[in-house]
Order: C-alpha cells, then sequence, then structure tokens
C-alpha cells in the first residue's frame, strides 16, 4: 500500500498515559474494557476455547487520562497505568507543544482548552511552607485521647445572633436597627462539604454528601444547579446556592434548607460564569433547574443585577426577607487581588457567612488558561480578609469559610489559624470516592461515575460506601485536627481562629510573610 505524507499528521500527540497488561496475571475476563469508559482498552481475540473466543485486552495508546479506574477494578491486578517517554527536548516548551498541537489539529478545529479539578501549577503552596507551634516544658500538651477537645464551631453574626440552626425550625431573632437577625450555623466539625451542582456530580454523590453531613453534625452545599425533590430530605444539613443563573431557584427552594449561599465567584474559574452542555441537562436536571431539557444551562460570568456593593445589599436582603431571616446568608466569591476590601464590603452589605475560594479550588469544567493563571492562594486571601476586618473592628459580623485546596487536616488548621472559621472540601470529596484525578470532569464519561450523569455510569456509585467513606474522611481529620491542637496545648477550636501566633513560615520572603501575618521560624 501507497502512504504518503499528510501535514495533517503533524498535530498527532503520542499518547502521555497508557495501560500495560500483564499478561502472564491477566484471566482474560474483559472486566477492563468495560470499566473504561474513554475507549483506551478494547480487546482482540487470542484464542477459540470450546468454541467460544477467549479475549486479551490491548490499549488503543489514544485516550488514556491516567484515572486509574481500569487499574483498581482488575480482579488480577495486572494492569499498570504508566507515562509515556516525553521527547520534547526543548524544556521551556515542553509543557505546551501538546496544548498548541490541540488547539491547531485540523481534526479539532481552534478551540478553548477545557479542564477540570484545581489548578495544578507549581505555584508556591504556602501551606507547605508553614509550621505549627508545639507545647514544651511550661506549657503542657493536651492528649485528646484523655481531654475533652471542642471542634464545634458557629457560623454566622456569633455575636448578635439569635442562636444557632440544627436540626428542626427555628425562628427569627429580635429586631436589630429595624431588621430581625438570621440565627447562625453550627456545625461539629470545622469542615463543610464545598458547593457542587447537580449536574457537575449526580444525585447519587449529593445523596451520599447529605447522609454524610447529617452523621457529621457539619452541612453540605447543593451548588448552583438547584435542589432535586429527593434532596429535600436532607433540608436541616443543606445550603443552597443562588448564582447567575439562577437555577432553580423559588421561594420553595428556600424552604428545604439552613442557609442560602450566593455565589458570586469560583477560584477555579474567576470572573467565568458556568456552562452545563444541553446534552447533560437531562429530565432530572431540567426539572430541578427549572430549565427545557437539552437546552444548554449557561450561568452568566456577572449577575446581571449586581454591579455594586449596594445591589448585593439588595439581594442579601431579598433573601432574607424571603426566608424571614431564618437562614444566614454567605457570599462566595474567588479570592483576587483586592480581597481584603472585597471582604469589608461584603461584610458591611449584611452577610453572615463570607466563602472565598482560593485559586487552586476544583471545578468541573474551566478553561485551562484561567485556571491555571488567575487568582490568588487561599492563605493570602483567607490572611489578608481576616486582618482587615479586624482592623476595621468588624469581624465578629462574620464568618469566613476558607476553601480552595484544602488536601488534608493540617491545611484545615492552617486556614484556621490564618483566619478562617471553617473550611470548604470539594475535591478532597471527590478523592474519597475514588477519583484519580485525572482533570477531564467536563466530558462527563467518569469512569467511577461520580462526575457524570449518564445512566449505566451512575450506577457505580454504591451511595451506601460514598456516604461511609464521606464520613471516614471527616471523622480522621476531625481527629486529626484534635491531636494537632492537642500539641499546641489548645482545646477549643475557636480560640485558634487567626491565632497567627501559632503559626512559623519557612523559605518565605519578609513581604510574604507580611500578608500571611506570621513570623518566621525561629523567631
Ligand atoms: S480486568 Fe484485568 S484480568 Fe480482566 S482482562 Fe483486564 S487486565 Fe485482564
Ligand atoms: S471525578 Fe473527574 S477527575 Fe476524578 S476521576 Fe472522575 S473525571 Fe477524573
Amino acid at each position: 500500500m501507497q502512504h504518503e505524507l499528510d501535514m495533517r499528521n503533524n498535530y498527532k500527540r503520542p499518547a502521555k498515559y497508557y495501560p500495560v497488561f500483564d499478561l502472564d496475571r491477566c484471566s482474560r475476563c474483559g472486566l477492563c474494557a468495560t470499566a473504561c469508559t474513554w475507549g483506551e482498552i478494547s480487546l482482540k481475540v487470542e484464542r477459540v476455547e470450546k468454541g467460544k473466543p477467549v479475549c486479551v485486552p490491548f490499549a488503543n495508546k489514544s485516550s488514556c487520562g491516567a484515572c486509574h479506574y481500569c487499574e483498581k477494578q482488575c480482579p488480577e491486578e495486572a494492569i499498570t497505568i504508566v507515562e509515556g517517554p516525553s521527547t520534547v527536548t526543548h524544556r521551556y516548551w515542553e509543557g505546551d507543544i501538546r496544548n498548541l498541537y490541540r488547539q491547531v489539529d485540523p481534526g479539532h478545529p481552534g478551540h478553548v482548552l477545557l479542564i477540570s479539578t484545581g489548578a495544578d501549577s507549581e505555584a508556591i503552596c504556602y501551606f507547605d511552607h508553614l509550621m505549627f507551634d508545639a507545647c514544651q516544658v511550661t506549657n503542657p500538651p493536651i492528649d485528646p485521647l484523655r481531654e475533652p477537645m471542642e471542634l464545634k464551631t458557629f457560623l454566622g453574626r456569633r455575636e448578635y445572633s439569635n442562636g444557632p440552626v440544627s436540626a428542626g425550625p427555628v425562628s427569627a431573632g429580635p429586631p436589630k436597627n429595624g431588621r430581625p437577625l438570621s440565627p447562625v450555623l453550627e456545625i461539629d466539625t470545622p469542615i463543610l462539604f464545598s458547593a457542587m451542582s447537580f449536574g457537575s456530580i449526580n444525585l447519587r454523590v449529593q445523596v451520599a454528601e447529605g447522609r454524610a453531613a447529617g452523621i457529621l453534625g457539619t452541612f453540605w452545599n447543593a451548588g448552583e444547579g438547584g435542589l432535586h425533590k429527593s434532596l429535600h430530605k436532607f433540608r436541616d444539613r443543606t445550603i443552597v446556592q443562588v448564582a447567575s443563573g439562577r437555577f432553580g431557584v423559588s421561594p420553595g427552594f428556600f424552604e428545604h434548607c439552613s442557609a442560602v449561599e450566593i455565589k458570586i465567584g469560583q477560584g477555579a474559574k474567576p470572573g467565568i460564569g458556568g456552562h452545563l452542555p444541553g446534552e447533560k441537562v437531562t429530565e432530572q436536571i431540567s426539572e430541578t433547574r427549572m430549565i427545557p431539557m437539552g437546552s444548554d444551562a449557561l450561568s452568566p460570568a456577572p449577575h446581571h443585577d449586581i454591579y455594586s456593593i449596594e445591589d448585593l445589599r439588595q439581594l442579601i436582603y431579598a433573601i432574607k426577607e424571603a426566608t424571614r431571616y431564618e437562614k444566614p446568608v454567605s457570599v462566595k466569591v474567588s479570592a483576587v487581588h483586592n480581597i481584603a476590601a472585597i471582604v469589608s464590603g461584603i461584610a458591611r452589605a449584611g452577610a453572615d457567612i463570607i466563602a472565598i475560594d482560593g485559586f487552586r479550588g476544583g471545578t468541573g469544567a474551566a478553561p485551562r488558561r484561567i485556571r491555571q493563571s488567575m487568582g490568588i492562594p487561599i492563605e493570602l486571601a483567607i490572611s489578608a480578609a481576616d486582618r482587615r476586618l479586624r482592623e476595621e473592628h468588624i469581624r465578629h459580623q462574620v464568618s469566613l469559610v476558607a476553601a480552595g485546596g484544602i488536601r488534608n487536616s493540617a491545611d484545615v488548621l492552617k486556614a484556621i489559624c490564618l483566619g478562617a472559621n471553617a473550611v470548604y472540601v470539594g475535591t478532597a470529596v471527590l478523592i474519597s470516592l475514588g477519583c484519580g484525578l485525572c482533570q477531564r470532569c467536563y466530558a462527563s464519561k467518569c469512569s467511577y461515575g461520580i462526575t457524570t450523569n449518564r445512566a449505566d455510569l451512575v450506577q457505580r456509585i454504591d451511595i451506601d460506601v460514598a456516604t461511609e467513606s464521606l464520613v471516614s474522611l471527616v471523622t480522621a481529620w476531625s481527629e486529626e485536627i484534635k491531636e494537632l491542637m492537642g500539641g499546641m496545648g489548645i482545646n477549643t477550636i475557636g480560640s485558634l481562629v487567626g491565632n497567627r501566633e501559632r503559626l512559623r513560615g519557612l523559605h518565605l520572603t519578609r513581604q510574604e510573610l507580611d500578608v500571611l501575618g506570621i513570623k518566621q521560624a525561629g523567631e
């Protein structure tokens, strides 16, 4: 056969990852081909036994994103995902050459590159440069196994509010300046499940979050996609969102939650709206979002009725009126350059809680360039915001929730020492359900069944197992937090909020230490 040179081949991209099969271990069960939703694994007939074909798996070397699902599901442990050798000799262009080819490939005409989960850039992670204080000699540590440790946290206008929101109905507080006060949220651990909408994840995952939040005494956030009626039973543990798309928002909507969050921004894509493609808008999603089936669900980048702090104040108080001042109102913003002033304005606009989402915050889909290069780290943002509110003597008027890249219990506690009252976790929730961080949630083919609503894949989520996993995650982190607190001789989490004296910095410049408000190790 005559082969010809073809310029279109210039854009071929050698497989970055692919599965390698140990055929001595492989039992030829074929499960991996079913497990892979990306079309990477095929089966070919190896031989015929008793009239039946015996098939062996092979890698197509075309679409593996290293989600590792096949590897984990293989009953014989016969699969290893490997990274293809890079033959790019130019170090400066090495990271971009594949994406550049992708954008000019005539087979896939130019498009904005999408990506999921939070930024994976090599930008400094400040959490890794912070060390906790520890008790020695004159200030004895506390043994958390023998002494009570208090992780209970209250979110909202604590000083003047009318008591906690926990299970059951709440009543509005006495009027202040002519307006009743919203109650506070009471949580048993300073960890909440971050906003992930129905559409970006599926109902089974949301049910697991609702159940786990109830068991743990915390809250889950339903995200901007409305609230499916099957989730109404979790109303005592649910935070709902009002985003620019206003999906599912109605007076009835507010009856099924404990708090309402106005979503202005998201850490992974500050200044960018949301887009759930029409093909993902199933019957259930259309009903929940109150949009026609098959139509694109677009959240505009701005709220078209918010162009000033006064506009935001109107929306905050419209929601408070609609909920008879029975539910605290949170405002979620991305961590951006002028975050301290923004937070000050939001606090003065009447928000009870402000959630700040750092640039490592996760997402279902974000333009790759925005995810990697917009926003600032949560460590700097939360510290700047907390200090500004203290300087202005309005810190008590609002609680701060830190989000965006919280990876473990130490990150939780460091965020609290830098000024957060609590944290949101999102990517850690996905990982606790098995997610292999392939960063392709936007494709709605998640092999684990987490970030997809494809009927066949959703079944891969076992709600009981998912609930147990979430409970285990937060329980383990809470225990670790108690140990860290014990080592510092602290027995109530509240006394660590903004307690920067308990932190020291390593390998940071004087300017970075100043923004964080902490001392250099050794000082
Ligand atoms: S799942 Fe494992 S044992 Fe089954 S065919 Fe694939 S590699 Fe072989
Ligand atoms: S949740 Fe997203 S990142 Fe994780 S495995 Fe599924 S598609 Fe990949």
